[in-house]
């Protein structure tokens, strides 16, 4: 049987002498495992397909519930994120997270869009790349039901203090009066709402960004018990 789909490729591991096994993210499917064979060979014709970030439509032939691609079409490689390492490491995180937050089986068509837009906007525009991962990884731990809370203070409901804490078991800000938590920066939390769409205090979220990610990183690895180097080398990276 075969069955035809969009995805993007999260992850090749070798295997054999000319193989791969690909984890792909799939809209209706969620991660999918393929083989693909001969792909290391030099004139491989679908080498393309086993790049990472490599958005195809996937042609896989199951047999004994295993997957093969037999065919793929290349929508967009994202080529651009070549050329620039701060933004090819923003973009690998924002595949880390996937891969940490997707199951096998299970449908993620927001994540999808937001993932591909993702990648768009780092490789064919100049806007903050830590924002858009930011935004990213809000929508992604939204979609996997462990949103971050940006109204106020998750207890009391009182909006947040200049000293505010972040509790990363509940996902949310709290006020210097619930102080639950651990403390955080109001930066950071005007920030998260400038990445959610949401409104901010444009002279408050000044050095959040930083701040931010490391928060976001914490808490994805809470969340996941996963380890995100990517993410950590674009921290050490972003200025
Ligand atoms: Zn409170």
């Amino acid at each position: 049987m075969e069955f035809k789909t969009n995805a993007i490729m999260l992850r090749a591991i070798d295997y054999k002498e000319n193989d791969k096994i690909l984890t792909l993210f799939t809209p209706t499917r969620g991660k999918v495992v393929t083989g693909i064979r001969g792909v290391k060979k030099p004139k491989a014709k679908l080498a393309f397909c086993a790049q990472p970030f490599a958005f195809c439509e996937y042609v896989l032939a199951e047999k004994n519930g295993r997957y093969t691609v037999t065919s793929a079409y290349l929508h967009d490689g994202f080529y651009g994120l070549r050329t620039d390492i701060t933004r090819y490491y923003a973009a690998c995180a924002a595949l880390e997270i996937c891969n940490a937050l997707l199951m096998e089986e299970e449908s993620a068509e927001g994540t999808f869009i937001s993932c591909v837009e993702t990648l768009k906007a780092l490789s064919m525009t100049d806007d903050d790349c830590a924002e858009i991962l930011l935004t990213f990884s809000l929508r992604a731990l939204f979609e996997a039901g462990y949103p971050v809370n940006l109204d106020g203070c998750g207890i009391c409901g009182s909006g947040v203090s200049e000293t505010p804490y972040f509790d990363f078991e509940l996902g949310t800000f709290t006020c210097s009066n619930c102080m639950q938590g651990e403390r955080a920066s109001r930066s950071t939390y005007e920030l998260l709402r400038k990445c959610e769409g949401l409104e901010y205090d444009e002279n408050k979220c000044l050095d959040g960004t930083k701040r931010a990610l490391r928060l976001i990183k914490v808490y994805l690895s809470e969340k996941t018990e996963e380890d995100y180097p990517c993410f950590g080398e674009f921290l050490r990276l972003y200025e």
